[in-house]
């Protein structure tokens, strides 16, 4: 996501002699593993026709056997031999290094100035902000409609924050939700370790962060953002340095600006948006998935402006919120609500509370299960309060299915009803049907409720990872 254009334009000529060397070995290289490969599977397939054989028959199927050569596969070993992202890797290999040198050396001899330190916050918020609401909620997920003069001011906020244009960003972003996990096309999978997951992904050039904007069609015929895009280098250069100093000369210190709120703002703006891919798949809890590695985490949200409830967005993608109970830490949340007030911002896509509720105790059954599996696997004798649990969780179960099939019939007969029902009779039915939904959230906070007891009488955090 980082721009593959970050100050481009000038050293894209020097980047490209590089590159076309590197990658003609590349290829060449690529090309010979293979050919080996290919030559080395036929070689032991022939020789172990007969296993082969009895593998299918069994029907055992080894899906890896054409692609493995001695239990490495080539498509992983050409994803290791990558090449580097040469402009990239040097700009964010440099920035944190340069934060790290020149700032305390700047705040240790020169007096820096309220206003300084009030620019410097002020675009902490704004770059943050831009890249939480404008580039992921707004443009990656069209969870909700903003006025152009919202849509642009995050977008300047966003360039500000040189993650890369909002296409690559916004691809690179379908791309992990759709693939979550994937060694292969996940750009920033998790399961590729902390490294690779923060920052090691934008470092090399690897096959998962090549971006075809084919999953971003709706952005690409964007008039707007064609332009930022084509000319990336140049905004980055415009916001990152011309209208800092500018700011600067405005309040009387174009260094210490240069300094603080250029720098050292744009490198933690950096680190915090990276920590979404990194720890967020890493620490905290799952109470709506655990299929993907995504996590709810508090204090992570708090550096991420709200995006810390991750387990959560991975699940329900398309809600404008993150942290989606009322009392929880999105500050992303409440300005794309705030702003709604205004009128600057509009169809807030939300999950209706019983489908979230709903998620939610599916998940607390599936934790109950596995702590039966785990207490029945160490022994006959279990406790008599895992005996107990155990049944109660068998009744709470059969009564919560039985929940879910009146909820799905009550959709039904909703849409049923939609349909049929003349204009002016449809507020009656609504009201009705309203109530009835009223009835099942009851039911499905009740089941919540009692799972909630039940693992208490077992000493259990539920919501554990
Ligand atoms: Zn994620
Ligand atoms: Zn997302």
């Amino acid at each position: 996501m980082i721009a593959k254009k970050v100050i481009g334009l000038p050293l894209k000529g020097l980047r490209l002699a590089m590159k076309s060397g590197d990658t003609l070995i590349q290829n060449a290289g690529t090309q010979a593993l293979r050919v080996k490969t290919w030559f080395d599977n036929n070689k032991s397939n022939t020789n172990t026709a007969a296993e082969t054989q009895s593998a299918a028959t069994s029907g055992y199927k080894n899906a890896n056997s054409a692609a493995n050569y001695e239990g490495v596969d080539p498509l992983e070993l050409e994803f290791q031999k990558s090449p580097i992202n040469l402009v990239p890797a040097i700009f964010l290999i440099a920035t944190p290094i340069a934060a790290a040198v020149i700032t305390p050396w700047y705040l240790l001899t020169h007096e820096v100035s309220a206003p300084v330190w009030g620019v410097f916050g002020a675009f902490m918020v704004w770059t943050g902000l831009s890249i939480t609401a404008g580039y992921h909620r707004l443009l990656s997920h069209r969870a909700y409609k903003a006025h152009p003069v919202v849509k642009n001011f995050l977008l300047l906020g966003a360039t500000l924050a040189v993650q890369g244009s909002a296409f690559d960003w916004a691809s690179g972003h379908r791309a992990h939700h759709r693939h979550v996990d994937d060694r292969m096309e996940d750009p920033y999978s998790a399961q590729r370790g902390f490294f690779f997951s923060h920052i090691g992904w934008m470092l090399r050039n690897y096959p998962s962060g090549r971006f075809d904007y084919k999953n971003i069609p709706d952005l690409t015929k964007d008039k707007v953002l064609q332009i930022q895009h084509k000319y990336y280098g140049l905004w980055v250069l415009a916001t990152n340095v011309a209208m800092v100093a500018a700011v600067g000369w405005l309040i009387g210190d174009v260094w210490g600006t240069l300094v603080l709120a250029g720098l050292l703002r744009l490198v933690l703006t950096h680190h915090f948006t990276f920590f979404i891919n990194s720890l967020c798949h890493m620490f905290g809890t799952r109470p709506y998935t655990d299929t993907n590695s995504a996590r709810d985490n508090f204090f992570l949200a708090i550096f991420t402006w709200g995006e810390g409830y991750h387990n959560y967005h991975h699940f329900f993608q398309y809600d404008y919120r993150n942290g989606v109970k009322w009392w929880q830490y999105d500050p992303t949340k409440w300005l794309i609500a705030g702003l709604s007030k205004l009128g600057l911002t509009s169809d807030l896509r939300t999950v209706d509370d019983t489908t979230i509720k709903h998620a939610e105790v599916q998940m607390q059954f599936k934790r109950a299960q596995q702590q039966i599996d785990k207490a029945t696997s160490e022994g006959f004798d279990i406790s008599q309060a895992m005996q107990n649990f155990q049944d109660r969780i068998k009744l709470e179960y059969d009564a919560f299915k039985q929940t879910v099939e009146e909820w799905k019939a009550l959709k039904a007969k909703a849409i049923e009803l939609k349909k049929t029902e003349y204009a002016d009779r449809l507020h009656e039915v609504d009201d009705k049907l309203k109530h009835d939904y009223a009835k099942i959230e009851q039911k499905i906070f009740e089941h919540n409720n009692n799972l909630k007891t039940a693992f208490r009488s077992i000493g259990f955090n539920n919501k554990a990872a």
